[in-house]
């Protein structure tokens, strides 16, 4: 059953090949990514399987641009964004009264 084996094996080459090109493409990506966070600089191992876990990548295709976050800019930016709605959402319901103190420091 020589012939056979050979021809599935030609077919799992061109599998192969398929998978190569969506692997590099991503290795490219991993190229363009920078090795600290965009936000604090703080060096990304590539080599840590917790820092590629927990670390966000922001790709934005159009500009050919990918962003490295890591956690805790990433929470903190999120938090941000979050205070930001409830802000907005507490004004619109209190109709532009702000008497609260801001918590600064
Ligand atoms: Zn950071």
């Amino acid at each position: 059953m020589g012939s056979l084996k050979r021809k599935l094996e030609r077919k799992q080459q061109k599998k192969d090949k398929k998978l190569e090109k969506e692997m590099s493409k991503k290795m490219m990506m991993f190229d363009k990514l920078e090795d600290h966070c965009a936000a604090c600089e703080k060096p990304f191992d590539k080599k840590s399987k917790e820092h590629v876990s927990t670390w966000n990548v922001v790709v934005r295709e159009k500009e050919d641009v990918v962003r490295l976050y890591c956690p805790e800019c990433w929470g903190k930016a999120n938090k941000l964004i979050e205070e930001i709605q409830n802000d907005l959402r507490d004004r619109s319901e209190r109709g532009g009264e702000s008497s609260e103190q801001s918590e600064s420091e």
